[in-house]
């Protein structure tokens, strides 16, 4: 079956699942493994999975070579948290919005992704879910970055925490309508604001279908957290991004001060968070603060990012095509008014800012952009590390640390 006279290193893109694709070697590059790194190494992949890591050049014969050109070679990142780019956006609900947004963000290094959701109308929801199994279930390596799973953000935000979502149409969780969203697994990560009625509810159901559970856009006290925790919540969306803080809870408590979100991340080893460190929304110190406090197994890169991403500066609508709010981009972030609103930047941005500007290493900023997202979201057995027996989803980035060549599933992509 594995006829080495049938290997080639152009794939037609035709062939059935379980296709034997040969050897692939990525070599003269320094590998980046999640403790440390690998100089002068290469990586040796087999029908799309990593089969050796080791120091030195040999090529076995007949196979392909990546050559790295001295830069570095690391896992496939993966983003939790991802709305859209060039152009769509995963609410836009269409099979032809979701391998777009997938093509587009394998050109900045990611090769998996969860689909995350806006506040919309159930219909909305329903189609973005319908479009990414549809996607999900047809999916080859020439598409992009593999679809993982839906990461289900809105509607379930508190009120006066909607950001640049649709605020109208934010709402309390009720098992009627989530019930069915969480029917088949696509869901794989989801949040509620804490403080919601039913939020304990919908924490239980979603740990029950083995979700990471998510606390974000919420105003949520130290005591809603506890309760959260205990039905199964272990991360928080975006870190001081429409989350509670010590001022937020006085405002809506009064005296005495309260602890908020940040404290119970900080203070309870369990929990993760994720950043976007895309140099607009968060300040460099803020990146080391998380980074310090709770170390790289528990601090994930997300980009958050909007179909603006790639896109020239201008109005775009966030979330649904027909009816999202709008924001502007000026190419570097988006905004609605003074309020940030989504990353417009992919995966290997982030990387780049935690190194230059937040003081991570290059092992701990790419852990957080791989291995600590697959740990989280319980895709590690596959995927976010240079581990033989894991897929080949692997990254050539440049001494400098830009994105030359993304490889998904063993096959270099070509998009
Ligand atoms: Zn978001």
């Amino acid at each position: 079956m594995n006829d080495p006279g049938a290997r080639s290193a152009r794939g037609t893109g035709h062939e059935a699942s379980g296709r034997r694709d040969g050897i692939l070697v990525v070599r003269h590059g320094t590998v980046v493994l999640p403790d440390g790194l690998l100089a002068d190494g290469q990586v040796v992949c087999e029908d799309g999975v990593i089969t050796t890591v080791r120091r030195g050049a040999a090529i076995p014969p007949g196979a392909r070579v990546v050559d790295a050109g001295g830069g570095f070679i690391t896992p496939g990142f993966i983003d939790l948290h991802v709305h859209g780019g060039a152009g769509a956006d995963f609410m836009d609900g269409t099979p032809d919005a979701v391998r777009t947004v997938l093509a587009a963000h394998a050109r900045h290094g990611t090769t998996a992704l969860f689909a995350t959701t806006t506040v919309g109308r159930r219909a909305q929801i329903d189609a973005m879910l319908d479009a990414c199994r549809a996607v999900r279930d047809a999916w080859r390596p020439e598409v992009g970055a593999r679809l993982a799973g839906v990461h289900l953000y809105g509607p379930y935000f508190a009120p006066g925490k909607t950001g640049c979502h649709a605020a109208a149409a934010r709402r309390d969780p009720a098992a009627a309508e989530y019930g069915r969203w969480f029917r088949d697994g696509l869901v794989r990560i989801a949040t509620c604001a804490a403080e919601l009625p039913g939020a304990v509810a919908f924490y239980r159901a979603a740990r029950r279908r083995g979700c990471l559970v998510t606390c974000g856009h919420s105003n949520a006290s130290w005591s809603e957290m506890v309760a959260a925790f205990r039905a199964g919540m272990r991360h928080v969306d975006h870190f001081w991004c429409a989350m509670s803080s010590v001022p937020s809870l006085r405002a809506r408590f009064g005296a005495p001060m309260q602890a908020s979100m940040e404290q119970f991340v900080l203070a309870e080893p369990a929990m993760s968070t994720e950043v976007i460190a895309d140099g607009r929304h968060l300040a460099p110190e803020l990146l080391a603060f998380a980074l310090r406090m709770k170390g790289a197994a528990r601090v994930c890169l997300v980009t958050d990012a909007s179909r603006a991403l790639d896109m020239p500066p201008g109005r775009y609508r966030f979330g649904p095509e027909a009816d999202g709010p709008w924001f502007e981009s000026d190419g570097a972030v988006g905004r609605v008014g003074d309020a940030l609103a989504s990353s417009v930047v992919g995966m290997d941005h982030m990387v780049r800012t935690m190194v230059r500007s937040a003081g991570a290493t290059l092992v701990e900023a790419v852990r957080m952009a791989s291995l600590t997202p697959a740990e989280r979201s319980g895709i590690e057995a596959e995927a976010g590390s240079i581990v033989p027996g894991k897929r080949a989803d692997l990254v050539v980035l440049s001494r400098r640390l830009a994105c030359r060549h993304t490889i998904i599933g063993g096959r270099v992509w070509a998009g």
